[in-house]
């Protein structure tokens, strides 16, 4: 059967992703989560499985919260209750007062108590590894679904968090206007191979906290000026 052929405005555009993703990889060797959830610099698949119930733990509490406080929090909370078995036993008053700080502390542990207890019942303790059943998951939307599926499996996924929307807006790839999650998922998708996706979300995080930051972007400095159209706009 005959393939569709690419149309040439989303071939450049996937040219100009393919130069961007390779500056910041040369930029950010090391594509690191900037959740501290054990398997933050990869590791042997059976390392990732059984932390995996972590990492959705820290994506459900990062919603409207700053990575390092998440950090600082799920250290107390990992320590109180250690294992995927013990969350899900654990008082939900227990996990309130500990993960207070991060805001919205009361859905939060709910959901935290009742998605471990899921995954400890019908999952034997680790993440499922499709989108649909993470979505069936208290409190995971896509962007956690997306997060587990890239770090846990090596699956595909376009994170679209703050650091994300903001920069690929900058960047020309839709207006700057659109703050839309899922409209962002969609236009970057096509353009970022699917084994490449996960990595790419985490050093655009990088990206974002030192060079290209929410107040003022270093575009003076910036290794992406010449693919910008932010930049450009701005000359
Ligand atoms: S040139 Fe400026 S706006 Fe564009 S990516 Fe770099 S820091 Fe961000």
């Amino acid at each position: 059967m005959p393939t569709t052929p690419t149309p040439p405005h989303q071939a450049a555009e996937t040219a100009r992703m393919a130069a961007i993703a390779a500056r910041l990889k040369a930029v950010y060797p090391h594509a690191v989560c900037a959740l501290e959830w054990g398997g933050q610099h990869g590791g042997e698949s059976e390392l990732l499985l059984r932390e995996s119930w972590k990492l959705l733990v820290m994506g459900r509490l990062s919603a409207q919260c700053t990575d390092a406080r998440v950090n600082i929090v799920c250290r107390e909370l990992f320590e109180r209750f250690p294992t995927v078995y013990a969350m899900a036993d654990a008082a939900v008053e227990d996990i309130e007062a500990i993960v207070r700080p991060c805001g919205l502390y009361r859905t939060k542990a709910r959901n935290i108590k009742d998605a471990c207890h899921i995954l400890a019942e019908d999952y034997g303790g680790t993440v499922p590894d499709d989108m649909d059943t993470l979505l069936t998951l208290p409190g995971v939307g896509r962007k956690i679904a997306n997060l587990l599926l890239g770090d846990i499996y090596k699956k595909g996924g376009v994170v679209t968090d703050t650091h994300c929307i903001r920069i690929c807006g900058r960047l020309g790839f839709y207006p700057e206007s659109l703050k839309d999650p899922l409209k962002v998922e969609r236009i970057l998708t096509p353009l970022i191979p699917e084994a490449e996706q996960s990595d790419f979300c985490h050093r655009i995080v990088q990206f974002g906290r030192d060079t290209c930051t929410a107040r003022s972007p270093s575009c003076g400095e910036c290794p992406l000026g010449d693919l910008c159209a932010h930049a450009t706009k701005n000359n």
